[in-house]
């Protein structure tokens, strides 16, 4: 097959335009179809990428204006020409996201399938994309960051011709256009650039590599424990460093991020700040998709159907794993401690078992339903939708502590990863492009354990009863525990907007609020004939105690109402974790570690407690690796 040819460049970065050519040297003598993907893979919701397309034409081998139309939201027909076809179209990219593209004089950034026109019938054509720079001084100093390969004479970062195997290939690699920050290291062998785009005072980059290199090999390790073999050549982390932003999209040999500035290490700095720990477990979690879900993939992205929503019931597995993975690799390669970890475990648990909507819908119809209801929650969402990331990771970690339990930690969910590995992944792109179908998924599980895991999928997968975390924990010497909100303040149960307006986002089920009738985009406007704002609410419930009487004022749209209400008890904030027999280091970890028996026993039995916890301590280190 003749290859498809591709340009773009940033024409207008003023005006946010791209514009980008498509040679086809072998038209469809009945009249070439041309398509635009409607979703990204990875952000499973249909986003309509061609309504960004401003202006577009065909032309002839002769320069000649051929006919073309459009023949639904995002399918061109061109009339039949004789020799090859050329379209030339603008890309309007104004999205400041990892999911689309963006242009300005500071930079640019696309995903392939905002860019580029598929040629129909010419999916499995080699393709070849010449990314030129932008006209002018200004952009002297750009360069080009992406995991594609690079044609004969094209030069490392820089602009020119660029290649893949086919359609599929071109539009899983991101491209990132500027001036920015790089740097590379090798993890087991293998080439990993870092690219951090936008202005980052005082950029730790050392750190940045050290750390990310921990990370890369922990999982390298993990899936190819005998062989070290990385799943790709070459590995790209691509960043976008906003002043307010957060999220990640995973792609087969790099990742695209978007992270708050003040998330990146500060040279001269040691501390682990919240934020940077956020940004690795990002990393982490986008890493680790390289091989779940770019390799082992469920049957219904083998191969992706870019034009429709990709219906499947396994993201719980293929998010909620990595999720379950992004953190315990951090742990397991000491870019965190043990008790950051078990706190970050202790927030998911809270998250879940904050929304009633766990209570009515399975992880498995969430991962379903994704294109609708997670992807595209309204104020409801609490009371309606389970998360297959935060749920999906709570049931990986039931099935881990499972499976360990059931074989004294000669096996355990690693064992499962590596299985789909080697059945799904490791050939997935050498001609074997075999997807997971549903179906297999327990029987591979009991496979690679030894382990009957039917009660768990049941339960846990597609069913709702909650997990039975606490019991799972206890070989571990870990307490789990509920950690009410400070003081016993009372609660309206519900979400609240902070700022100058009371605005509820959303009432959970049997709450106060709900039973008084108020409604998510109520704005509250006093309590108790007291003024209420985002910022003051929680100090004016603190001064009740739980099922006090108070009368509300609130408005719902123009309209005011008066209700009162009796105040529910104190919300859960937490759930904590806590090692037995751990003595705290005095400070808040000492007072929550006394609550927790932790004590060790009266005479004569300390021996018994010794080894107890010896035990759990080597439980825990077999888990955790620490
Ligand atoms: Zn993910």
């Amino acid at each position: 097959m003749k290859p498809i040819r591709y340009t773009i460049v940033p024409k207008q970065p003023a005006a946010h335009l791209f514009e980008v050519t498509v040679r086809v040297d072998d038209p469809d003598p009945a009249g070439q179809r041309f398509m635009l993907p409607v979703w990204i893979p990875g952000s499973y919701m249909v986003r309509e990428f061609a309504r960004n397309i401003v202006t577009l034409r065909a032309l002839n081998d002769a320069g000649r204006k051929v006919r073309i139309e459009k023949t639904d939201k995002h399918t061109w027909q061109a009339a039949p020409v004789k020799g090859a076809l050329t379209l030339r179209y603008e890309v309007y990219a104004w999205d400041m996201s990892v999911r689309a593209a963006h242009l300005d004089d500071t930079t640019g950034f696309f995903n392939g399938t905002s860019t580029f026109l598929s040629p129909l019938g010419h999916e499995h054509a080699p393709c070849v994309v010449d990314i030129q720079k932008p006209d002018g001084p200004a952009y002297r100093n750009w360069r080009v960051a992406t995991a594609l390969p690079e044609a004969r004479g094209t030069k490392r970062y820089g602009f020119g011709e660029y290649q893949a195997q086919n359609y599929d290939e071109l539009v899983d690699h991101p491209v990132t256009l500027g001036e920015f920050a790089l740097a590379s290291f090798d993890a087991h062998g293998v080439p990993h650039d870092i690219v951090i785009a936008g202005r980052v005072v005082g950029l730790d980059m050392a750190r940045l590599q050290a750390d990310l290199k921990r990370i890369c090999e922990a999982q390298i390790a993990l899936f190819e424990p005998r062989s070290k073999k990385a799943p790709v050549e070459r590995y790209v982390f691509m960043t976008q460093a906003v002043a307010d932003g957060y999220g990640g999209l995973e792609h087969r040999a790099s990742t695209s991020l978007i992270c708050n500035r003040s998330d990146l290490p500060v040279a001269g700095r040691e501390e682990l700040t919240d934020g940077y720990r956020t940004y690795l477990g990002l990393c982490s979690h986008e890493y680790f998709h390289t091989w779940n879900v770019k390799r082992i993939k469920p049957a219904a992205f083998a191969p992706y159907d870019l034009t429709r929503e990709n219906y499947t019931s396994l993201l719980w597995l293929f998010e909620g794993f990595t999720s379950y993975y992004d953190d315990l690799i951090l742990v397991r390669c000491g870019a965190i401690g043990e008790a950051d970890y078990l706190t970050m475990v202790g927030r998911t648990i809270a998250g879940v078992l904050r929304s009633s909507g766990r209570l009515k819908q399975t992880v498995a119809e969430s991962s379903f339903d994704a294109w609708v209801k997670y992807y595209r929650q309204d104020e409801n969402a609490p009371n309606a939708i389970v998360s297959y990331y935060q749920k999906g990771s709570l049931v990986a970690l039931a099935f881990d502590l499972t499976i360990r339990a059931q074989t004294g930690n000669r096996r355990s969910l690693d064992d499962v990863m590596r299985l789909l590995w080697q059945r799904y992944g490791r050939d997935f792109y050498r001609g074997k492009a075999l997807g997971l179908e549903e179906g297999d998924v327990e029987a591979l599980f009991a496979e690679a354990t030894g382990v009957d895991l039917n009660e768990l999928f049941a339960n846990g997968v597609h069913g709702t009863r909650d997990l039975p975390l606490a019991e799972l924990l206890a070989p571990a010497g870990i307490e789990l525990a509920p950690e009410l909100v400070p003081n016993g303040k009372p609660s309206l149960g519900v979400r609240v907007r902070g700022g100058a307006d009371c605005t509820l986002t959303a009432v959970h089920d049997g709450s106060a609020a709900q039973k008084a009738g108020l409604s998510a985009g109520d704005v509250l406007i006093a309590i108790d004939g007291l003024r209420v704002t985002g910022a003051n609410l929680d100090a004016l419930l603190a001064r009740y105690v739980p099922g006090a009487k108070v009368e509300i004022h609130a408005f719902r749209r123009d309209e005011l109402r008066v209700v009162s209400l009796k105040l529910d008890g104190p919300e859960v904030v937490r759930y904590k974790l806590t090692v037995k027999g751990e003595t705290g280091k005095g400070g808040k970890g000492a007072k929550a570690v006394k609550g927790a028996k932790a004590e060790p026993g009266k005479s004569g039995k300390s021996d018994k407690i010794d080894k107890n916890s010896e035990a759990a301590r080597s439980w825990r280190a077999s888990w955790l690796g620490r």
